[in-house]
Order: C-alpha cells, then structure tokens, then sequence
C-alpha cells in the first residue's frame, strides 16, 4: 500500500538530490530507481507545480507543491485520461500510484520539463 514518505525519509532523499530520479533508492525498501509525476497547477495567483516522487517496489512517496515558474511539462497523460477527476483520483494514492506506475511502463513517463510560452 502508498505510504507517504516522512521527514527522516525525506532527509534520505533530500541528500541524493544531485542524481537522476532514477539513481535514487527508496528510503524505505532501497529499492534503486525511483520515478516522478509533474502536475500544472493552474488557477492560483502564480502558477504551480505538484511533484509525486514514488517507489514502485513499495510504494513509499511524497507529494510536493513547488511555483512553476517558467517551467511546465511537455505533456500530461493523466490530465488527459481524466481531466476533472483528477483531484479525486489524488485522494486515493494507492490508486493514482498504480495508474502512474502504468503510464512509466508505457513511455508515456517520464515527462520531460520545458519552458512556457
Ligand atoms: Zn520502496
């Protein structure tokens, strides 16, 4: 089941900043290769981000919301599977991990970041 990571794991992660997502190992399992979801968070007064980083041994992840900025992603596979229900699928983690997880074994993750127009 999705456990979010806490702030000891966190710290773990925290130090391995410098490597690719997929060099990092999981905190709780040490599993090696960890992988990444971006979201546009658009409707706020700056626009922002929210980054799922998650284990797809066990399922340990964290959620984050970071300012955008110029940067976006150059594409959403979820938003464009389920648009409004996205929101709704974020409250079960579990299950929003194992649609991720089927969009990485696809290729349609990870996304890569591009600039704004
Ligand atoms: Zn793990």
């Amino acid at each position: 089941m999705a456990r979010r990571y806490d702030d000891s794991d966190i710290e773990v992660l925290r130090a391995q900043l410098d490597r690719p997502v997929t060099e990092r190992t999981c905190p709780l399992c040490g599993h090696l290769g960890l992988r990444s979801y971006h979201r546009e968070k658009l409707g706020r007064t700056t626009p922002s981000m929210i980054n799922y980083l998650w284990c797809s041994a066990c399922h340990g992840y964290s959620s984050s919301f970071t300012a955008a900025e110029r940067r976006t992603v150059d594409r959403d596979p979820l938003q464009d599977a389920y648009g409004d229900r996205v929101p709704e699928l974020m409250r079960d983690p579990e299950g929003l991990l194992v649609i991720l997880d089927g969009y990485w074994e696809d290729g349609r993750l990870p996304q890569a970041m591009i600039r704004r127009r």
